[in-house]
């Protein structure tokens, strides 16, 4: 300490003084005050704006990107995330491991987090296991929570560290610019807040600064996080709807739709999650359980006698994205012994509006195995004819808005008819679906329909075991002409 009390850094050095026989006499003190010294280390490391272990910007750089980018707001508009994100098990990891394991948790969560980012997004490490992120270019803030789910999904596949696996999981809080805060000290410290309410709500999730914003966003996250687990618990079933000649009232086929039967019981309709699914990037792993599935039953039908029933299942525009979506349906009509002619695609015309090309390859390739191709809810897009001449169609499925009016409803009439003449100059086959009564069927019948009808004047969608059932019947129209 100084005489004034205040202590100091000093580097003291004491060296005894010994007489002729050796006995200490006296001791030599030399010092020299570090207090510049240290001063020099710390603004050098305050200076510096990486941080060493992983090489991520550090909380100054952070900081002052935050700065600019914020300014940018304010001068462009827009928004702004800002995440704050502490490991879950970090701590445990570092204590029952050691510290090197712990630095190579921390070194791989952060390459983890480093391959998420897109172009403009910062990501820096504060201190121990925690990390800030900067989101540019949303458009809303359910953006900056589908990457948290990102986030949280590339956490939550186990580490390997010294040949153990180890899981680490993550808590999030999420602020959003300008609405929560102006000033990077603000957003920085609304993330935190908000991290600190998702440790508190059980861990590995994620929460906004804004209550009910969060609210609402974490109830889209719980069925996502539902949904993955979904998949490799096998809860999801398919239902089979019957496609039944016009003319004939024979069952020609049926549609696989998909159903998923949660952990409360209740049978969740495609609607309220084919949409996230593909936001999550799982609709191909559920896209090829369902072609699997479909085969599998049909296939099995087939050999209990119920032959010659052609299966069509529903393919999402994301499907399309993956270049080998044809070998993979090959691979499963191979596998599973399901004669191509009796496999039928059903795509809408969103297909073709992201990437034209690529579908068009997909589909010319799964026709030359053999597999039909159905244009599903025809009307309600482009309805664009070009697509009809140069695409390999062989169906067209008169979507069920149309059909309900018929046959009152003049323009759903003149539609209906308009698309049904279509087909037949182009030799298509025509599917209207929705048929719900007997009236409807009747106009069908009257404009020399050549194709089949779907709706719950025949049937709903039922189990398989009850599709089996119903066409073991007979399955002409008439004994199940009801409405549900
Ligand atoms: P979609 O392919 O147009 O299927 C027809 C929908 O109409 C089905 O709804 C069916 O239950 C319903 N429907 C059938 N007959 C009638 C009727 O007479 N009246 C009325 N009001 N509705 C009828 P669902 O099963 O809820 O499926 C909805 C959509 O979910 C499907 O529309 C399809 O786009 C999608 N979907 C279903 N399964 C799958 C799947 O495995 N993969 C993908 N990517 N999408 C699927
Ligand atoms: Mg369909
Ligand atoms: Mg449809």
């Amino acid at each position: 300490r100084r005489k004034s009390g205040e202590a100091y850094p000093e580097r003291l050095r004491i060296r005894a003084v010994r007489d002729a026989s050796g006995a200490v006499a006296r001791y030599v003190s030399v010092f020299r005050d570090l207090s510049d010294v240290e001063r020099l280390k710390q603004s050098l490391l305050d200076d510096a704006y990486q941080d060493a272990l992983t090489g991520l910007p550090n909380r100054h750089l952070f900081q002052d990107r935050l700065g600019v980018a914020l300014r940018r707001v304010r001068q462009e508009g827009g928004i702004l995330g800002v995440v704050c994100l502490d490991l879950d098990r970090f701590k445990s990891v570092n204590d029952s491991l050691g510290h090197v394991a712990g630095d190579i948790a921390l070194t791989e969560a952060a390459a983890r987090l480093a391959r998420l980012l897109r172009q403009g997004d910062t990501l820096s490490r504060f201190d121990g296991d925690s990390f800030f992120m900067m989101l540019t270019g949303l458009r809303d803030p359910e953006d900056a929570a589908h990457v948290a789910g990102r986030v949280l999904a590339c956490l939550a596949e186990p580490l390997e560290i010294q040949g153990r696996e180890v899981h680490i999981g993550a808590s999030l809080g999420i602020t959003i610019a300008p609405a929560d805060g102006g000033e990077p000290a603000d957003l920085m410290r609304n993330a935190e807040m908000a991290m600190y309410r998702s440790k508190e709500a059980g861990r590995n999730n994620f929460s906004f600064f804004t209550e009910e914003l969060g609210s609402r966003v974490l109830k889209g996250l719980q069925m996502e996080n539902d949904l993955r687990k979904a998949l490799s618990r096998g809860e999801f079933l398919l239902h089979y709807q019957p496609r039944v000649d016009v003319l004939s009232g024979k069952v020609a086929g049926m549609e696989a739709l998909v159903r998923w039967a949660g952990a409360d019981g209740r049978l969740v309709p495609p609607a309220e999650f084919i949409p996230l699914a593909e936001e999550a990037g799982l609709i191909s792993r559920l896209g090829s359980w369902v072609i699997e599935e479909a085969c599998r039953q049909t296939r099995q039908w087939a050999g209990e006698g119920l032959g010659g029933l052609r299966v069509s299942v529903n393919f999402s525009p994301r499907q399309f994205e993956h270049p080998g979506l044809a070998d993979h349906v090959a691979e499963i009509l191979a596998r599973t012994g399901l004669a191509p002619e009796f496999f039928e695609v059903e795509v809408t015309e969103s297909v073709f509006i992201k990437g034209f090309e690529q579908a068009r390859e997909a589909l010319l390739k799964l026709t030359a195995l053999g597999v039909s191709v159905a244009l599903d809810d025809f009307g309600t897009g482009y309805s664009s004819l070009a697509y009809l001449k140069r695409l390999p169609i062989s169906t067209l499925k008169i979507d069920k808005s149309f059909v309900a009016g018929l046959p009152q409803d003049k323009d759903d009439a003149a539609i209906v008819t308009s698309i049904v003449s279509i087909a037949n100059t182009l030799s298509l086959e025509v599917v209207a679906e929705g048929v719900e009564t007997e009236a409807q069927l009747e106009f069908l019948r009257s404009l020399g329909c050549c194709g089949g009808f779907q709706g719950y004047l025949f049937s709903r969608p039922v189990p398989a075991h009850e599709f089996a059932a119903l066409v073991a019947r007979g399955g002409v129209a008439k004994a199940r002409a009801c409405r549900p």
